[in-house]
This record gives structure tokens, C-alpha cells and sequence, in this order.
């Protein structure tokens, strides 16, 4: 296995004095802006990280929105965390699950308690999970078996979860191959730091000390069929600079040896405190809010068709202002504690860090709905099978976003609005449905107007 992360020739590409030249980085900023902007190369995104003029970071941001406006349009797509064990025989610095934590209560969900959370959740409106585990030692027949209750359940209406994700640690190849067969959609898997001594500084014991074995986690992901995959770095562990070129790095790589695909999400997870794990507090290389949105502004151009992230570790401002400049997914009204949607009174002991977004789904949908962004609960492209290649060749035609995404949003999001949204929700939401139907191209009117009849009518999940 080769270490495609060279660190020498990522700090050369920073350090390139043409990131200075005003030709180059005019030529940069022209190109991200185009049409024709399929993907910028390392030397341009080195260029956009090391800028310092005022003025082009104002168009970086004016770009990102531009993209992010035409790629995606309004749609904001919603989900809930679902912790399923704290247990883990890892320790890594940052965590409160670290093995060697003994104010962490331990907990590992029954089926019957994932019912009952996932019940929970499912009530609150919610479509999507992403269900997280500690590294420990337990059976893929264990996971398995957890997957498929929360697919089980159904509440009211028949209402149900229609898509897990997985944040778990890596997995060898035979196993991913049984957990595709549990229907899962995206495996997500930060690699924390590409930097190989801050990464073995931070990673004491465990099998998470293995880095290549992290590094490769996608590869065999997508080797084994699981081909929509989810990045991300934990910002405030080494120079964010050098370790945003390696995320890319990493994409890229993905791109070269599977045809093209590269990841179907990226996370911005910044350090939070995390009781129990001293280095959360005093992380060794902070990334301030200014800091955070230059690599949210910078993604989005780095990368227009990939999705992005950003959980409730982010407060509610820096959560609004980061989806118009990029980002594309966000969770809502969500608990980081093991058992936390049934049971709060405990919420220190379980959890793996503090959050910064306490609104309630029904609040961020609110807040949406009256800046103008639809909600969406949309599962299609999994369950349609439009995954890897097939949904980077999707998202690429505008033609057709505007096809299945669009349509999918105010489908689900009529759902929601009329089975979980609250009275003032309900007004804002249906307003900017009736605004969207009005704005959609002619021939997609009618298609509308018959899918929110149904859904009025009682009819479930219409996708295109
Ligand atoms: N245990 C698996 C692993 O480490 O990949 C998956 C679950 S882990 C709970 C999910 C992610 O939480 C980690 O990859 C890390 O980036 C993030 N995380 C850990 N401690 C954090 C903290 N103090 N603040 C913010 N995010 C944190
Ligand atoms: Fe365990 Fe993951 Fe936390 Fe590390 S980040 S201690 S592996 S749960």
C-alpha cells in the first residue's frame, strides 16, 4: 500500500510563488466561477487557501454561493445522528469515547432501545439516519441486526427511516460487502489528520493507530459496492491548510482508481469540547469561524458536485451562513448521547462532545423555510439506485437536478410539512412550496401540483 499523501510536494504546492502571481489567481477565480468548473486542481486550491487579499476572499465567497445556488438551487437536506455504543478500544486525544475515559458511562443499545430511538426520531419528521459507533469489538452480525431494526420500525402514518448512513470505523472488505447488503447508503469516515506524526501524536492505542489502514478505508469501501463514501479532516489538529490539500489529495485519488467516483460528501467536524479528553479544550491548531468559512467557500469551488456537511457542533449563525456558500446537508434537533433521544437526564456522561445547536427540527425547518431554503427529506437516488458514477453524471446536467431533486425536496418536504410541522412552519413552508411550484419550469408544473395533491390526499414517499 502507498502513502499517496505526500506531505513534501502538498507543502511545495502551498508554498508555489505563483499562488501570488495576480495572473494566476485572477485566471483561478475566473475558471472556479465557469460553468466549465468540473473539479479545481491542487496548485488552484493552494492558491485560494493562501490568499490574504480582502477583495478576493469577498469573490471566493461570492463564487462558492454561485455554485452552490446552481448546482444545488435551495435544497437543504436533513438528518439525524443515531449513537448506537460508546464502547471503543481506542484512544484517541480529542474524544470522549476514548477507552481510558472514566467519566464515560458505557452503553451499547439493545435492538429494542434502537426501536425506541429511532421511533423517537422518526416521530420528529426525520427520513435519513446516521447511525455512529464507538470501535469496539463487536460482530458485523451485531451491526447488521441493529440496521435492520431501525429499518423496521414505523410510527404514524406508516412513516419510516429510508435511508442509514454509517459513521464507523473501517472495515476490511468482506465486511463492507456484508453491511451493503444491509441497504445502507453512505459510509462516512474521517481521516482526522493527513499529517502522519500529528495523526500517530493524536491516536495512542488502538487499531485506529493504523493510518494507512484509515487511509484506505475508502478504497475498500468502494471495492466492496458501498461506492457512495463520506470524507472529512477534524479541524484544529494540525495546519488546515495542509490538511484540506490532502482531503483533496485523497479525493482525487478515489477519482483516478474508480473511474471518476470521489467522495459523496465531505465534513467540516471542528474540535468541541469533549469532557474527559483534555486536547478538545486547547486543541493544537484552533480554526477560528473566518477560518472555517474560507474552507467552506473553498470547497465548494474545489469540488462543485460533492456534497457537504455541517452538524450541529456549528451554532445556528455559522450553520445558516455556511448554506449559501456550500454546504449542502445539514442534522438537526440531534443528540450525541448514547440513548439521548428517549433519555436526556444523563446527556455529560454519554456523549462524545458538546453541541452548538440545540433547535429543535421543527425550528431548523422554520428557519429554512423563511430564508428561502426548502427542506429536504428526499432518499431518492439511493433507493433509485443513483449512486457513484451515476449521481455525479446527475448532478453535472442541471437539467437533471431540476428533474428529480427539485420535484423529490417539495414532495418529501409536503410530507413533513403535513404530518410533523408546527402551526407558523406549516405557513412559511407551504408559502415557499406554492413560490417554487411557480418558479419550476412549465413542463414539471403539472407533475407538482398532482404529487402535492396526493400527498394531501394521504400518499406517501412519491419519488421521482
Ligand atoms: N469511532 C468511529 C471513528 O472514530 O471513526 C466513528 C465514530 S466517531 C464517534 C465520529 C467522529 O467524531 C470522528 O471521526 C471525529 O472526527 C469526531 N469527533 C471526535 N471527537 C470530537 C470532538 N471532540 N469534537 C468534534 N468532533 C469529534
Ligand atoms: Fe473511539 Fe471514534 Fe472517539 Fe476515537 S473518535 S475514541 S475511535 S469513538
Amino acid at each position: 500500500m502507498e502513502n499517496f499523501i505526500k506531505k513534501e510536494e502538498i507543502v511545495s504546492i502551498l508554498n508555489n510563488p505563483i499562488n501570488k502571481d495576480p495572473k494566476f489567481v485572477r485566471e483561478t477565480l475566473d475558471y472556479a466561477r465557469s460553468v466549465q468548473n468540473n473539479g479545481l486542481s491542487l496548485q488552484q486550491i493552494a492558491c485560494l487557501l493562501q490568499n490574504t487579499d480582502p477583495e478576493v476572499e469577498k469573490e471566493i465567497v461570492e463564487i462558492a454561493r454561485e455554485i452552490k445556488s446552481r448546482v444545488y438551487g435551495n435544497r437543504v437536506v436533513l438528518f439525524a445522528p443515531l449513537y448506537v455504543s460508546n464502547h471503543c478500544d481506542n484512544i484517541c486525544d480529542y474524544c470522549s469515547f476514548r477507552h481510558d475515559n472514566p467519566s464515560e458511562i458505557r452503553k451499547f443499545l439493545t435492538n429494542e432501545e434502537i426501536k425506541a430511538e429511532v421511533a423517537k426520531i422518526t416521530e420528529l419528521g426525520h427520513k435519513r439516519l446516521l447511525m455512529v459507533y464507538g470501535e469496539a469489538d463487536y460482530s458485523m452480525k451485531t451491526m447488521m441486526s441493529n440496521i435492520e431494526a431501525a429499518y423496521s420500525v414505523r410510527t404514524g402514518n406508516g412513516a419510516n427511516i429510508r435511508r442509514i448512513n454509517m459513521n464507523i470505523a473501517p472495515l476490511d472488505v468482506a465486511d463492507f460487502k456484508e453491511l451493503k447488503k444491509a441497504n445502507i447508503g453512505t459510509f462516512q469516515c474521517f481521516q482526522e489528520t493527513y499529517d502522519w506524526d500529528t495523526y500517530h501524536k493524536v491516536h495512542l492505542k488502538g487499531k485506529k493507530a493504523d493510518y494507512m489502514y484509515r487511509l484506505y478505508a475508502m478504497h475498500r469501501s468502494i471495492e466492496a459496492g458501498i461506492d457512495d463514501v463520506g470524507m472529512g479532516v477534524l479541524l484544529g489538529l494540525h495546519d488546515y491548510k495542509e490538511d484540506m490539500m490532502s482531503l483533496f489529495v485523497h479525493a482525487k485519488q478515489l477519482e483516478k482508481d474508480f473511474n471518476g467516483v470521489g467522495p459523496h460528501t465531505i465534513s467540516f467536524p471542528r474540535i468541541n469540547p469533549a469532557v474527559g479528553a483534555e486536547l478538545s479544550y486547547n486543541p493544537p491548531s484552533p480554526v477560528s469561524d473566518d477560518q472555517l468559512k474560507r474552507i467552506v467557500a473553498i470547497t465548494r469551488m474545489a469540488v462543485p458536485y460533492t456534497g457537504m456537511i455541517m452538524s450541529t457542533r456549528e451554532n445556528a449563525n455559522f450553520r445558516n451562513w455556511s448554506l449559501g456558500a456550500g454546504v449542502s446537508q445539514i442534522s438537526a434537533g440531534s443528540h450525541t448521547t448514547v440513548g439521548g433521544y428517549c433519555r436526556k437526564e444523563d446527556e455529560e456522561h454519554t456523549s462524545q462532545f458538546s453541541l452548538n445547536d440545540d433547535r429543535s427540527l421543527d425550528e431548523v425547518v422554520y428557519d429554512l423555510a423563511k430564508n428561502g431554503f426548502i427542506p429536504s427529506f428526499c432518499t431518492g437516488c439511493y433507493r433509485r439506485k443513483r449512486t457513484g458514477e451515476v449521481i455525479m453524471g446527475q448532478l453535472k446536467s442541471e437539467e437533471g437536478i431540476k428533474m428529480t431533486c427539485m420535484p423529490n425536496a417539495i414532495s418529501t418536504f409536503s410530507e413533513y410539512l403535513r404530518d410533523y410541522a408546527s402551526d407558523k412552519t406549516k405557513e412559511v413552508g407551504k408559502e415557499l412550496v406554492e413560490n417554487m411550484v411557480k418558479k419550476a419550469p412549465e413542463h414539471l408544473k403539472p407533475y407538482l401540483q398532482d404529487t402535492i395533491n396526493k400527498i394531501s390526499d394521504g400518499e406517501n414517499d412519491i419519488l421521482i
